[in-house]
């Protein structure tokens, strides 16, 4: 290898090949390492001399950091940094880069898709149709008009900024809670704002989108499932943790609430005894709301941009520990 040139690690991926990234990487004099390892000690042993990791799951942990000796980024394939021990790498003057704005009109269309779904009963009609039931009213009832209804949504950050318009279109009423949202925001799309419980009280279809953290982790508890009417619909495409799986099982066999919509799960994916995800009036998807194919394309492209950029000396797309 050259005096100049970089030493690149990717440490793990699950998608087949990095031919892609590799095509991203022609302008720079490297070498590139496909680590493929998730074990602490493999990866101090792979990164001790990298100046640059391309990380999926990978735990870059104090010990992987305090052994590597050229490292400038650390690139998190995705928005999540806390597989990254942000601390050890900024005082190692390491830049912890991640790609925060992908997918954004993807999730917002998921949560769309399950409000959707729910509301006209998509998944209940077409089973018993395809069994022979042919029976709207038998089957759907009840189905509202989502022109009559409210749609509360919880946090108003980026994703459901995406889906505010699409769903202005459908609800007679949008209410939104997030206590730290900008009067920017709320003047650019005029929202009505509301107290976490008139949330709750008045919505027909609840669609959350906060980050897990420990003020959000259980916020939908058995509580906040009393509270809800007995028509409403919770659609979750944010983090698993923030409802509590107990309360919500047991607030839809008791009939507290019509059912829900979850992207996400506190246990992904769900055990074989998560009697949650059979229930007839829940939809689950497998942690699908990121995908399409250009959204993919996105990611792996500020992915390994965010390293480029940073061995160019150029401003990489996102920093998380400037
Ligand atoms: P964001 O960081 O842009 O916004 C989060 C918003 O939540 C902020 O406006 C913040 O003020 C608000 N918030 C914080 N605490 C709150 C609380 N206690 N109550 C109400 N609001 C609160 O987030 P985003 O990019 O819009 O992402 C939203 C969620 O979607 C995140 O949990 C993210 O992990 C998840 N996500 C899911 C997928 C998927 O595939 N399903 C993909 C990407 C992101």
């Amino acid at each position: 290898m050259a005096k100049d040139s970089f030493k690149i690690v990717f440490t793990d991926f699950d998608f087949g090949n990095i031919d892609y990234e590799r095509s991203l990487l022609e302008d720079i004099d490297c070498e590139i390492v496909e680590a493929q390892s998730q074990d602490e000690d493999v990866l101090a042993k792979e990164c001790e001399d990298a100046d640059a990791l391309l990380v999926q799951y990978a735990p870059i942990s104090e010990k992987v950091i305090d052994n590597m000796k050229n490292c400038k980024v650390v690139s998190r394939y995705g928005v999540g940094v806390d597989s990254v021990d942000l601390e050890a790498a900024t005082k190692k003057g390491i830049s912890v880069c991640n790609v925060p704005n992908y997918c954004l009109n993807e999730v917002a269309d998921h949560s769309l898709a399950l409000i959707l779904s729910l509301g006209r009963k998509i998944v209940a009609l077409s089973n018993a149709a395809k069994s022979g039931t042919w029976d709207a009213v038998g089957v759907g009832k009840p189905i509202f008009n989502f022109q009559e209804q409210v749609l509360g949504i919880v946090g108003f950050g980026r994703i459901p900024q995406h889906l505010y318009p699409k769903a202005d279109a459908l609800f007679g009423k949008i209410l939104v809670y997030d206590p730290y949202v900008s009067d920017e925001i709320k003047d650019k799309f005029n929202i009505t704002m509301a107290s976490f419980y008139e949330i709750l009280v008045n919505s027909y279809f609840i669609s959350i989108h906060c980050p897990l953290n420990d003020s959000t982790f259980h916020m939908f508890d058995e509580r906040e499932f009393q509270l809800m009417k007995p028509t409403t619909f919770v659609v979750n495409t944010s983090r698993g943790g923030i409802i509590n799986t107990k309360s919500l099982y047991l607030a839809l066999i008791n009939g507290h609430l019509a059912g829900a919509g979850l992207d996400v799960l506190e246990e992904e994916p769900p055990g074989m005894d998560n009697e949650l995800v059979k229930l007839d009036n829940v939809i689950v998807t497998p942690h699908a709301g990121f995908y399409s194919e250009s959204s993919i394309k996105d990611l792996k492209t500020k992915w390994v941009q965010n390293v480029v950029k940073v061995l160019k000396g150029e401003e990489p797309h996102n920093v998380v520990n400037k």
